[in-house]
């Protein structure tokens, strides 16, 4: 075996970024995790960067506001992932994911980079309604910085988010699945695809070293996790011996709520309208110049939507 990539990962307190500093060790690479300077006074953050470190991570001291700090914690590695929040304040999280990529530019040695993608795949979302739009128009935005730059990439495309989806048996703001009554969106019958989180990490790693996924997007599909709303109630319902009550959200019923929204909440719902109304996740083929993490690392066993629902009960 070839030796294995140094990797930073940026945003590894995260959601999704401890998973990737988890993973990035588990694999046996030599593991950097960036400490930003402003996080100030958040005691949880300062220990779970303590523990990766307790775990043989390196501890990376800088700020996105301090340029030559990035490039000097890019220099020190092969990989850079960026896992920093999708947060739903307008340009914030592509100023930062500019940032890092001006200083992979300059330190000119990264043979890899993955950028703070994980979901939906931005390109194929140039129709999404506003202001839903605007998280992919950025991560697009992105992308351009980094082609235009000739940063060799990988872009993860990681679908639904178990814990946020599969929880909650895909309803907006749920994250525990009810045990009394659902909500479909329309008849409920729209595919999915769902991916639990330690997955994602394991197969994002996995891209890092191998040839195959350089300059591609990997979407990761789980055969056995594609599955509309009621398919998932279906399951769940299995689970507890029970039929929910289901009523059902039309399309313009759903369109009409989110009028009323705030900001971000709408951000999130028109996502959820894309993905539960249009089916957008798995209404394509994957093409020949993209891949497919399952087929690409079948010695991966991933968790099922069963499995995953049964640790609620
Ligand atoms: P989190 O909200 O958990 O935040 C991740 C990290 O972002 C934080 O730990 C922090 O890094 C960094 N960060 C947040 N605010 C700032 C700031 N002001 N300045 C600098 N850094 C900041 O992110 P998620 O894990 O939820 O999201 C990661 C990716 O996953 C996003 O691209 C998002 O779109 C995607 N996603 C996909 C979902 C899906 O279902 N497919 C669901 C949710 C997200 P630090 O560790 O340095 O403090």
């Amino acid at each position: 075996m070839g030796l294995k990539s140094k990797v930073l990962i940026v945003g590894g307190t995260g959601y999704i970024g401890k998973r990737l500093v988890k993973a990035s060790l588990g694999h046996g690479h030599e593991t950097y995790v960036l400490q930003r300077r402003d996080i100030g006074l958040d005691i949880e953050k300062v220990q779970m960067l303590l523990s990766f470190k307790k775990q043989g991570a390196r501890l990376v001291i800088g700020s996105f506001d301090d340029h030559r700090s990035l490039v000097d914690a890019v220099k020190q590695v092969d990989v850079v992932i960026c896992a920093i929040s999708g947060s739903h304040i307008r340009s914030h999280q592509i100023l930062l994911q500019l940032k890092l990529v001006e200083a992979i530019k300059e330190a000119g040695n990264v043979k890899r980079f993955i950028p703070s993608e994980f979901g939906t795949d931005p390109s194929r979302m140039a129709h999404a309604m506003e202001p839903g739009r605007e998280t992919f128009d950025d991560k697009m935005i992105v992308r351009k910085a980094i082609e235009d730059a000739g940063i060799p990439f990988t872009y993860i495309s990681a679908n639904c988010y178990a814990g946020y989806f599969v929880g909650g048996l895909c309803q907006c703001g749920h994250i525990l699945p009810p045990r009394d009554s659902v909500v479909l969106f329309g008849d409920g019958n729209q595919k999915s695809i769902f991916v639990e989180e330690d997955d994602i990490a394991t197969y994002t790693i996995k891209t890092i070293d191998d040839p195959r996924t350089l300059n591609k997007t990997v979407y990761i599909r789980p055969p056995a996790n594609i599955f509309s709303q009621r398919e998932i109630v279906e399951i769940w319902e299995k689970l507890i011996g029970k039929q929910l009550v289901k009523t059902s959200l039309s399309e313009k019923e759903f369109l009409d709520i989110i009028k009323d929204k705030g900001y971000a909440d709408q951000v999130g719902m028109i996502h959820f309208y894309h993905i539960f109304y249009e089916g957008c996740l798995a209404n394509f083929e994957i093409g020949d110049d993209d891949e497919e993490a399952c087929a690409l690392y079948p010695d991966v066993e991933y968790i099922k939507v069963e499995d995953y629902l049964k640790q609620y009960l």
